[in-house]
């Protein structure tokens, strides 16, 4: 596997290069330019391990990480600049549609979901899922650790994922009738999924810079980041009016985060959300008077959010909520045995 695991970040490294100039390029580039390899060291524990990931920090952030001082934090920004060149970070449009050809899609075991999708989960961007209850959040959580790991269209390899479990639903087992449906080995399945449980919201956040030293660690092997779900945690940590502006600044935190690092390493991100009745909805003639929680700031960091409800049956109906590109149209799909799939009927 590893072996395997190698050949693949090679060629893909090698395939990024062509296309854009240097999609993962190292903060070991630093060394060139006079920053010393301890100080390196420092950034990569704060999760900071790509030229991409300095050039996304602000200077206050750099110099709040511990041993840096703001000569230092000066010493890299310049060094940072020479990397990255004069361009100030600008490029044509040009280059910016190259740049978005880099962007697959993960498929969600459903077609009618795909199809409403675009195509399926796109990397680059974070997708959000929100719904009541056993409206299937976690079951495609779990079907999407699998259709990650299937080669896709657009010369999309597939790849590993990591899933981050706050509620503690996961179940590994639930894997291995989806895999069997894919044909694809149950013990090299599970293999692909790095599972790790967040027990507060604070160490829901601190995850990430972890997650950051795994992705940079295999370059290029995972694909998907599944947040399963994301407020939970908060919604607990946090109670009362009080404390509402204090949760939602964490909350703006990790999700600023989290859409850094799907820009920074090309993955998708998936997470899911919990619905509340929304008070103002009763004097309206809303239709639906439950709204996602997380207000605005989940609102605005998500880039497609996708509201599910029950069907008939095992049916769900998906409907794209909020999206730039995509209308807001509707889907169904079963939750089965072997994971998310097309409605029969
Ligand atoms: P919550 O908000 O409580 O986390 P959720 O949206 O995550 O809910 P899921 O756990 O994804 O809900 O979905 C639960 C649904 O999936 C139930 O209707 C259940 O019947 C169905 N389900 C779970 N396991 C299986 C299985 N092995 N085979 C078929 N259906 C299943
Ligand atoms: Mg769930």
């Amino acid at each position: 596997m590893a072996a395997v695991a190698e050949q693949q970040t090679t060629d893909e490294v090698s395939l990024y290069d062509a296309d854009t100039d240097d999609f993962y390029q190292d903060v070991d580039l630093l060394q060139n330019h006079g920053i010393n390899m301890a100080d390196i060291k420092k950034l990569k524990s704060a999760g900071i391990c790509t030229i991409r990931g300095l050039q996304m920090i602000t200077k206050k952030k750099l110099c709040a990480i511990k041993g840096l001082s703001e000569a230092k934090v000066e010493k890299i920004k310049e060094g940072l600049m020479k990397i990255s060149g004069s361009g100030g970070g600008f490029c044509t449009a040009l280059q910016a549609s190259v740049k978005r050809k880099q962007v697959f899609r993960v498929s969600t075991g459903s077609q009618e979901l795909n199809k409403l999708l675009g195509g399926g989960l796109e990397s680059m961007s974070i997708t959000e899922a929100f719904g009541e209850f056993r409206t299937g959040k976690t079951q495609l959580s779990h079907t999407l650790c699998v259709t990650t790991q299937l080669a896709g269209e657009n010369g999309y390899t597939g790849g590993k994922v990591i899933y981050i479990d706050t509620e503690n639903t996961f179940r590994p087992d639930r894997l291995r009738p989806i895999a069997d449906r894919y044909n694809l080995d149950q013990e090299a399945v599970l293999d692909n999924v790095l599972y790790t449980r967040a027990y507060t919201s604070d160490q829901q956040i601190e995850l990430l810079d972890l997650v950051c030293a795994k992705l940079h660690e295999e370059l290029g092997i995972f694909k998907l980041l599944i947040v399963d779900s994301i407020m939970a945690l908060f919604r607990v940590d946090y109670s009362g009016r009080g404390e509402l502006a204090d949760r939602q600044q964490q909350l703006a935190q990790m999700l600023s985060k989290l859409q850094k690092i799907s820009e920074e390493y090309n993955i998708a991100v998936f997470v899911t959300n919990q619905m509340t009745a929304d008070p103002g909805a009763s004097m309206s003639f809303q239709a639906d008077p439950k709204k996602p929680i997380g207000g605005h700031i989940l609102a605005h960091a998500s880039t497609t959010r996708l509201s599910l409800r029950k069907g008939r049956g095992e049916n769900r109906i998906a409907k794209i909520y909020d999206s730039p590109d995509l209308p807001e149209n509707e889907a169904t799909f079963s939750i089965t045995g072997a994971g998310v799939d097309d409605a029969k009927d």
